[in-house]
């Protein structure tokens, strides 16, 4: 049929324009992928680009529950929350994550991503504001544009332009402040005793997205970075977390007040239609806390990798400031940043080229991402890799 045709090939011309301004992406395909070792196109090579920060992946508790699950439950649960999806197991989950982050509820997501959608489609409306830092994760600026309120970004955490939005808007508005708490794509950090001064003095609501904070800060329960501003609960701050990064399995919960978490589960459309985890991943999930509450070891090991790298990076000559797990090497030009990860994927070093519009034009960087499993020479062989480019 002509009509397909031409839109086949209208397609194909995208594509191709991504490809000449080198930002078509494609997808690689790992074969046993065993961090931080793992076989790309047949090459053996080390992974610096997943959030896998504790390695707990593979952590033999997880996958004893897992199996256990599935042996126990069977493999899906058949149907969404509110019709016959939950099951004992998803309120215990959300029990022990409310138990983990200190508040007086918790609701278990099937990940992130439908988690920050839902959140701020289900709290938020057409007459509401929603104050966001400009690189919030894709997933919040999605939520945002779905829940049909006014949209502000301010700059990257700039207190002060986001306090001018705040002074102008009228009280009776409601507004939520809404941020990354360590960011994606830069790994800096929120500035959050100050957001939550902000959204104290002007009546707003603080949503926090700790997915990259999870089980990489906080001293006593590794909750998060909430938890090093030592504020606790509030009823008006919203915590997303993953269970898919540091924690190593799938899924994302969100942790606040009961009326919020009530709230959530009459409003959240991503929660209401979609079907809930299967027990395997549930099971893993609990695993995956009791591992972090009794295992200190594996977040101790990842700021070890973290001092490694910045250390290497510093005596050749690269120094390099790092908040949490990622660093970016930020180049600026797209096909520079995809020629030098190619290089060292040929080296045997699988570092991910991140370009617009993932990053704001003209920030084209490597992310590369450390880990509790990464050895001390293998850091060390990547930094020496990557300098020997830098220096070219
Ligand atoms: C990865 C990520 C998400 C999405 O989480 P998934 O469980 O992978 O869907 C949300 N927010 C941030 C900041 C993330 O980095």
């Amino acid at each position: 049929m002509p009509q397909e045709q031409q839109t086949e090939s209208e397609l194909r011309r995208t594509l191709n324009q991504l490809a000449a301004d080198n930002r078509l992406r494609r997808l690689k395909t790992m074969d046993e992928p065993r961090r931080p070792q793992v076989v790309l196109a047949g090459q053996s090579v080390l992974d610096f680009c997943h959030n896998d920060y504790l390695g707990l992946s593979h952590h033999p508790k997880l996958k004893a529950a897992a199996q256990e699950a599935v042996d126990r439950y069977g493999a899906g649960t058949g149907g969404a929350r509110l019709i016959g999806g939950t099951w004992e197991i998803h309120t215990r989950l959300e029990a022990h994550v409310a138990a983990f982050k200190q508040t007086p509820a918790a609701l278990v997501f099937n990940s992130g991503y439908q988690a920050n959608v839902g959140i701020l489609s289900g709290l938020a409306g057409r007459h509401d504001v929603i104050l966001a830092d400009k690189l919030n994760h894709a997933s919040l600026v999605d939520g945002a544009i779905l829940s049909r309120a006014k949209h502000i970004r301010y700059p990257h955490l700039d207190t002060e332009a986001l306090e001018k939005h705040l002074k102008a808007l009228p009280r009776t508005v409601r507004r939520f402040i809404v941020t990354d708490t360590v960011f994606s794509m830069d790994g800096d950090c929120a500035p959050l005793a100050d957001l939550f001064d902000l959204a104290d003095r002007y009546d707003a609501w603080l949503v926090l997205d700790e997915a990259h904070a999870t089980g990489v800060f906080g001293l006593q329960h590794r909750s998060g970075l909430w938890e090093t501003t030592g504020l606790g609960h509030h009823d008006r701050v919203i915590q997303v977390g993953t269970f898919s990064k540091a924690l190593g399995s799938f899924g994302a919960y969100v942790a606040a007040s009961h009326d919020v978490i009530d709230s959530l589960v009459q409003f959240s459309r991503s929660f209401v239609y979609s079907t809930s985890l299967p027990p395997a991943v549930i099971m893993a999930n609990q695993a995956a806390l009791d591992v972090l509450s009794t295992e200190p070891c594996h977040t101790e090991r990842l700021w070890e990798s973290i001092r490694t790298f910045q250390d290497a990076m510093a005596d050749s000559g690269v120094p390099v400031r790092m908040y949490s797990a990622i660093a970016p090497v930020v180049l600026g030009d797209a096909g520079t940043t995809v020629d030098m990860a190619q290089t060292l994927l040929d080296a045997g070093f699988y570092v991910q080229a991140i370009r617009p519009p993932t990053v704001p034009e003209g920030t084209a960087r490597l992310r590369i991402t450390l880990s509790a499993s990464h050895e001390a020479a293998q850091i060390k062989a990547l930094v020496g890799a990557l300098s020997r480019q830098l220096a070219v």
